[in-house]
């Protein structure tokens, strides 16, 4: 599939200079990438990692633990929870790119356990390359923002999950996006705020699974239509 070129960076938030390169050479790049501290004590970058020719590409915040010790990006307890949804929503996760919003695990220690922590503005601003880079060269048709630090890259500091989860915004005059829960945001929940949001996910990847296959959106037993 052949597209115009991009008129812009389809991201809102302000990005310095977007490196150049094939997706192989941007992780082989991003894999020395000292532009913030991050690098220092994490073990490896995490690139975003999926077909060139994705349709779809879902973005997540940074690296965790499990991602940071293998170096691909959702492989931990929230990496398997989106893929059982993907799966039941009918898209297959090797047709998808996934990437995060920060591409190096931030942490502290507590005992033996490194604790998730999460990337400042700065580091983020130091990262944003690398995420328009890998939008640029994809160019997908559909984009899902897990969470809101995906969220807000996307569509800036005043977008609200709680208020604008699951709509569908134009990046640009080839891609669509909608912003949903982030699935370690909702293993930390408990009860029916969990299995709400749970929901809501759901529906949203099958939103874009619908999109994909053209067909009615699945309504997975338990979810609403
Ligand atoms: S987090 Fe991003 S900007 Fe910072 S060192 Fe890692 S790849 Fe570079």
């Amino acid at each position: 599939m052949s597209h115009a070129a991009p008129s812009r960076v389809p991201l809102a938030k302000p990005v310095e200079a977007v490196p150049a390169g094939s997706l192989r050479q941007l992780r082989l790049r991003a894999a020395d990438c000292r532009a913030c501290p991050l690098w220092r004590d994490a073990t490896r970058t995490v690139f975003g990692a999926g077909p060139a020719r994705a349709a779809v590409m879902l973005i997540g915040e940074q690296p965790g633990d499990q991602e940071d010790r293998r170096g691909e990006p959702f492989v931990g307890p929230a990496g398997q929870l989106l893929r059982e949804l993907l799966a039941e929503c009918g898209l297959a996760v090797d047709d998808v790119y996934l990437t995060n919003t920060v591409k190096h695990f931030k942490f502290r220690m507590r005992g033996k356990r490194r604790l998730h922590q999460r990337a400042n503005a700065a580091e983020q601003a130091a990262c944003r390359p690398w995420l328009a880079a890998e939008l640029l060269r994809l160019r997908p048709r559909w984009v899902v923002a897990l969470g809101a630090m995906a969220a807000q890259t996307l569509f800036g500091d005043a977008f609200r999950l709680t208020r604008e989860r699951g709509r569908w915004h134009a990046l640009d005059e080839h891609t669509d996006a909608l912003a949903s829960w982030h699935p370690s945001a909702i293993l930390r929940m408990r009860g029916e705020p969990r299995e709400h949001a749970l929901r809501e996910l759901r529906r949203d990847l099958c939103a874009v699974a619908a999109r994909v296959t053209g067909s009615p959106a699945r309504t997975p037993s338990g979810d609403t239509p």
